[in-house]
């Protein structure tokens, strides 16, 4: 990747879509087939989550209606404006309004009838149905008429992150257009330009663990949790070299105080302010925890929430997991590993896959099983054996 040219707006100025970075082949293949008037009229764009999905289907809205660039889109026109910020009215959005996360019925149809009168301003008519998998079997069936015998200037743009989630009738008279992982430099670039106030250090971390999806990493940089996470796990690395006196050191030793701050509830924890950043630990009740239940610190690592506690402990040991596993493989790859963290002590790389699939199991264990601290503990022991060869 170094190698490569840096991705820069005029990179590929002949055949971009307008604000889709990466995707060359996707936007090249677009691109020409506009150029040709030969767009399939329903293509379904796949990939994961968080690589530009609807940034590709909005650079699809300004390449069919821009009237200063046709078939590219400008960027700069109205029209583009428009189309970029969502309100151009032949640019359709279909996005879930019912129950349990789906595209209702309703919606469907309405979408149907605007498109015989569509296009209303252009020369073409878009709808995004984002993503394609919340379309169920009769919302399906509304849309899928059109989709089989389209109106002249009338295209969809399908959005999913799996192939397999897309109603099967829709997805016969469809044309996959893959959208893959974004090299790293993109996404650095990405989080740089929009997460300029997360902390420097924390854009690494975040394009490293997103693994190719600038969504993801944008959530990442401005995850203030990340930072009490490593903490903990530059802790545990400390502690497993330390071996086993360290591990057992007790409250005020600092693997277990930073223990404490990864596993308290975020109003607890005044470093980072903005309550509302803070991520929903999947089954935590949410509740406002009362200056007394805060001070909880005081006795030791107990949270101040004893509901919240076990829930808030395995998320953290999750993430401690995770970050540690990642951790470990950069130094597979004979890489320093994560910005931050104890740089390798020299161990061989059968020991380094002995400690991910360690890792592993503590993190599955953690799942399943009642006291986390007890777990952790024993997994910290496992790697500090692992270290010492014993
Ligand atoms: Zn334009």
């Amino acid at each position: 990747m170094a190698g490569d040219p840096p991705p820069s707006p005029g990179a590929e100025a002949g055949s971009r879509l307008v604000g889709v970075l990466g995707h060359a082949q996707a936007q090249a293949a677009v691109v020409r087939a506009l150029g040709r008037g030969q767009l399939h009229h329903a293509l379904v764009l796949v990939g994961p989550r968080g690589v530009g999905k609807a940034t590709f289907a909005r650079g699809l809205g300004c390449a069919l209606l821009c009237p200063q660039r046709p078939g590219l889109g400008c960027g700069a026109c109205p029209t583009c404006q428009r189309v970029l910020a969502g309100n151009h009215p032949d640019v359709d959005w279909l996005v879930p309004d019912g129950k349990a996360g789906l595209i209702s019925v309703d919606a469907a149809r309405a979408c149907h009838v605007r498109q015989t009168h569509a296009p209303y301003e252009g020369r073409a008519y878009l709808v995004v149905v984002d993503p394609a998998d919340a379309l169920g079997e009769a919302a399906g069936n509304a849309l899928l008429k059109t989709i089989e015998e389209p109106r002249p200037g009338v295209h969809f743009a399908l959005l999913t992150t799996n192939l397999q989630g897309v109603l099967p009738t829709i997805l016969s008279r469809s044309l996959p257009v893959r959208l893959g992982r974004l090299d790293d430099d993109i996404v650095r670039g990405i989080v740089h330009a929009r997460a300029a106030d997360a902390p420097p250090e924390r854009h690494d971390m975040a394009v490293l663990l997103a693994e190719g999806s600038a969504g993801v990493a944008l959530e990442l940089a401005s995850d203030p949790s990340l930072a009490r996470s490593l903490e903990l796990v530059k802790q545990a690395i400390t502690a497993v070299r330390a071996g086993p006196p360290a591990i057992f050191g007790g409250d005020n030793h600092p693997l277990w105080q930073a223990w404490a701050v990864a596993t308290a509830p975020s109003e607890a924890v005044p470093e980072d302010s903005p309550a509302e950043a803070e991520p929903e630990v999947p089954g935590a009740k949410k509740k406002k925890t009362s200056k007394k239940a805060a001070k909880a610190g005081d006795d030791g690592d107990k949270p101040a929430s004893k509901k919240d506690a076990p829930a808030l402990q395995r998320a953290a040991v999750r993430r401690l997991v995770e970050l540690w596993i990642l951790h470990v493989r950069e130094q597979l790859r004979g890489r320093p590993g994560l910005p931050g963290l104890p740089p390798p002590s020299a161990v061989a790389p059968g020991t380094l896959v002995a400690a991910i699939t360690a890792l592993q199991r503590l993190g599955a264990r953690v799942e399943r099983m009642g006291n986390v601290r007890l777990m952790l503990e024993q997994g910290l022991l496992e790697q500090s054996a692992l270290l010492s060869g014993t």
